[in-house]
């Protein structure tokens, strides 16, 4: 260390207290990394490595970036997972005696990136705190872009899961002992894709969360904030914010509130249903385009598109609720003149809520101020076209919207209409807010006039004709009289020089001109800064009811476009039930009627309840619409408890507490798991945590497995879901397994469907109407001909397929159908085995049978050789 520069030490005791961040060290317009973090940033930014002389007999490895380009190379490099310490100097190079003065003034993470440039708009971006203590999950998350700052409990590491997938969070921190069904951080980390830290122990301490939750809200007990029964949550809440104040350095008073919320509100969706319904983002691509959102986002505002997101994120449970929303549509619907009235004003609104942070953290500048005024402007306009709207939330929202015309005024009095975007060099405030800007700003530019006024006042007043005011550096402004004139001077001229053939003077006034004229500059940008910092901080202090305003425009957006959306794709109000009933006439899939040309969709009714019809089975050839139907059924559920209108003529959804689904075969292939045992666990899961209010979409159960296994355990999923002792779920189930078809009749609430087509020849047409009765066909091979498999191929099948009818198959499950529940495989096994011999895999289970029957315990040495010597020539 001893043989360091000075500045390399400081250096390096900066970067042993940050010593898990790469450290962005202020060198006049660069930010300059040493040692390892050179290394790192220069391979990860492919920025060039260079040297520096440190002192010792090496250079140090050096790399840097020029500070205005600095956001880039940031985010960059906190997407990859790093954290990064900004190390600014702290005073001005000019005035500091020695080394300069450096402080690290933020710490930026992936969950605590506050670029907005960057970030995109329409989504949060959220840091999640999960504390796992006592059995149970404390979690909170934040957006320090918005202030948003919720906390809950979970009990299962499932719900937790779902959770985390329901914010997708671009950062998690946790306690220690924080681990998921025996995955460490590492596996966790790579499967979800989102950086963990985790943190030590002194963040996790009770009394200083409480502490420090107290502090922060102002409260003496945090009973207050709803946090009663939140114990893990309160730590979890309490750890998240001190790392916040560890890494933001700011009092982050933009986080006024902090929400307690039940999960047991929201319709619960798991992930892979979320994936599955493409609810945001659609499954390969994770694009929005093609998404449930995609469809339903018409929103004017980044706002209101942040919260429709996350209303589709999360359904509702509660009827009220739900008739609420609904019921707001509806009336803009009515009244579709003062909804697009109402879109056009949100037109020019900023993104109020990133603005206010902005503000709080000091952040912003001159323009977002203006940017922030415009917005404001528009908040009578939008207040005035509520106010004549009678649905009780668009009342609520009419409420909460405060005009903050005290705030407009203020940025529009005193910012300039087009300041610059920095804040340092002027030109920000406006003319007529402030006498002494408007002085020294006057001085600058009417300082010559100022000058020549006076010249002429003093000449009149003194009678010296010749009498001129000059210039020098070292005196500045002075009269000057030459001797012919010297016996008229006044005697307020005070004399500074005597020159061959003239005097020069200076008087009282001359100076004060002087005074402005020379220092208006410099004194002008110093108080342009200061007025322009206390115009910010008198807004920041207004955080609670701009934070208000903007979540009630955001409402507004996602309404008028729900509305809107509504309107022009012809959706219906649905009603809700809490019978269970799901009765939709002709329902469209929202996303894939959008996709196809005009009026190509076939809508198709779908009934479901309680009683005897429970169950739908649905059978059809591939490339039917079978999954379409299903998913369009499940998507205008979501729709309806959303409090969206639904794509259909008309829709009674009973409000469902859970949507599973468990569609086509998608390969886990990160966490090395066959697509069957994936395709497996998610038929556990569904068992095991649907409940009878449910919705079930279940497509293709059984099929990465044998013919009879899979039929068995679909068979077997059917009789469990359809009994309401043991699950009694409304499901929809498509299959290839034709052999399903005869549970309808044998158990009481199960009701085939098929998904009609017409045969046409040889080929066939879909109809894409859903009609009652089980398919009596696959058409496999017609469509392996209409996707081109080659003319060879087909006709060799069609052969084929008359040699091994599966009649058999049928007539077995008729019998079993048409018998006790009893467990399909073993009945299926006992068939004759040889008979359903296909492609020769049933010679290998033959072998494998032989060889579990063997008793190696009695087998003698010689017995084995023959053993193996007979089965190989089975071979
Ligand atoms: P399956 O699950 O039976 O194999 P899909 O649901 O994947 O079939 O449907 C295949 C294609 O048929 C879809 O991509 C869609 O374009 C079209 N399709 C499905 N349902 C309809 C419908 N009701 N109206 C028009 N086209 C449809």
């Amino acid at each position: 260390m001893a043989e360091l520069t000075p500045m390399m030490q400081q250096y390096v005791k900066t970067k042993e207290e940050y010593h898990d961040c790469i450290l962005f060290y202020r060198l006049g317009d660069f930010y300059e990394m040493f040692f390892e973090d050179a290394l790192t940033a220069s391979r990860e930014l492919e920025i060039t490595l260079t040297g520096k002389d440190c002192g010792l007999e090496e250079r140090a490895p050096m790399c840097g970036i020029p500070y205005h380009a600095v956001e880039g190379y940031l985010t960059k490099l906190v997407k990859k997972g790093y954290k990064v310490a900004i190390c600014e100097q702290v005073e001005d190079p000019k005035m500091a005696k020695g080394l300069v003065k450096r402080e690290v003034v933020r710490i930026v993470t992936p969950g605590t990136n506050f670029n907005t440039q960057t970030l995109d708009e329409s989504k949060n971006n959220y840091l999640m705190c999960i504390v796992y203590l006592d059995e149970k999950y404390g979690v909170s998350v934040s957006d320090i872009t918005t202030g948003e700052f919720l906390v809950t409990e979970l009990d299962t590491d499932r719900k937790l899961i779902d959770e985390i997938h329901k914010y997708m969070p671009s950062e998690i921190i946790c306690n220690d002992s924080f681990y998921v069904s025996g995955m460490d951080l590492e596996d966790l980390q790579s499967r979800l894709g989102i950086t963990i830290y985790s943190q030590d122990a002194w963040y996790f301490d009770d009394e200083k969360c409480i502490r420090v939750l107290k502090e922060h809200f102002q409260v003496g007990s945090l009973d207050g904030l709803g946090l009663k029964d939140y114990d893990c949550g309160i730590i979890a809440a309490g750890a998240m914010l001190q790392y916040l104040y560890e890494t933001q350095k700011t009092p982050l008073q933009h986080m006024t509130t902090l929400t307690p919320y039940a999960t047991g509100k929201f319709m619960v969706i798991d992930s892979s249903t979320r994936r599955n319904l493409e609810l945001v983002e659609t499954m390969r691509e994770k694009q929005k385009k093609g998404s449930l959102l995609w469809v339903l986002d018409k929103t004017k505002t980044a706002m209101g598109a942040r919260m429709l997101r996350s209303y589709i994120e999360q359904p509702l449970i509660n009827e009220k609720e739900i008739e609420k929303r609904l019921s707001a549509i509806e009336e803009l619907n009515r009244n579709a003149i003062t909804r697009e009235e109402i879109r056009e004003y949100l037109n020019p609104v900023y993104d109020l809520e990133r603005l206010i942070s902005k503000i709080s953290y000091k952040t912003a500048g001159p323009r977002d101020l203006n940017a922030f005024a415009g917005s404001l402007y528009m908040l009578p306009h939008i207040k005035f076209l509520l106010k004549n709207l009678q649905a009780p939330l668009l009342q609520e929202i009419y409420e909460e919207i405060d005009e903050l015309s005290d705030l407009y005024e203020l940025v529009k009095t005193s910012i300039q209409e087009e300041p610059p975007i920095t804040i340092r060099e002027g030109g920000i405030i406006r003319d007529g807010y402030h006498e002494e800007v408007d002085k020294l700003r006057h001085a600058k530019t009417e300082g010559k006039n100022w000058l020549a006024d006076l010249e002429a006042r003093e000449k009149e007043k003194s009678g010296i004709k010749n009498l001129k005011i000059k210039f020098n550096k070292v005196f500045g402004y002075y009269l000057e009289v030459t001797n012919s004139y010297k016996d008229m001077v006044p005697d307020y001229f005070v004399r500074k020089q005597t020159m061959a053939n003239a005097e020069r003077y200076i008087t009282p006034e001359l100076k004060e001109l002087e005074d402005m004229i020379l220092g208006a500059e410099d004194k002008l940008t110093v108080l342009e800064y200061n007025l322009f910092c206390q115009v910010r901080d008198r807004i920041a202090e207004e955080v609670v009811r701009i934070q208000t305003t903007a979540r009630a425009v955001a409402k507004t957006d996602v309404f008028a476009s729900l509305a809107l959306v509504a309107e022009r794709n012809n959706y219906v109000r649905p009603k809700i039930n809490q019978k269970g009933i799901i009765d939709i006439k002709d329902g469209r899939h929202p996303v894939v009627e959008r996709m196809i040309a005009n009026d190509m969709f076939i809508p198709n009714d779908t009934y479901l309840d309680h009683r005897d019809k429970r169950i739908s089975i649905i059978t059809g050839p591939n490339m039917a619409g079978k999954s379409t139907y299903m998913r369009q059924a499940a998507l205008i559920v979501l729709m309806a408890q959303i409090g969206s209108f639904v794509p259909a003529k008309s829709a009674n959804i009973g409000i469902v507490d859970r949507i599973f689904t468990r569609v086509g075969a998608s390969d886990d292939l990160a966490s090395g798991q066959s697509t069957f045992m994936v395709e497996m666990t998610e038929v556990a899961n569904i068992l095991r945590n649907a409940t009878s209010d449910s919705l079930l979409i279940l497509d293709e159960i059984g099929r990465g497995t044998s013919t009879f296994d899979g039929l068995s355990i679909a068979w077997a999923v059917v009789e469990y879901i359809s009994n309401p002792k043991l699950l009694g779920a409304k499901t929809l189930f498509a299959t290839h397994y034709h052999e399903l078809t005869e549970l309808e009749g044998k158990l009481n609430n199960v009701n085939n469907y098929c998904i009609a087509v017409k045969e046409k020849g040889d080929d066939i047409v879909f109809l894409r109407k859903i009609v009652k009765g089980g398919a009596d066909k696959s058409y496999g091979i017609q469509v392996a001909k209409l996707a081109g498999v080659p003319d060879l191929v087909i006709d060799r099948a069609k052969e084929l397929v008359e040699e091994l009818s599966d009649a058999d198959i049928t007539a077995k499950a008729r019998d079993i159908a048409a018998g006790s529940n009893g467990f399909l495989t073993e009945s299926l096994h006992s068939m004759d085995v040889e008979q359903m011999s296909l492609f020769d895999t049933v010679r290998d289970d033959d072998i494998i049978l032989e060889l579990r029957d063997i008793d190696i315990s009695t087998l003698t040495p010689i017995d084995a050789l023959n053993t193996i010597y007979r089965l190989q020539n089975k071979i």
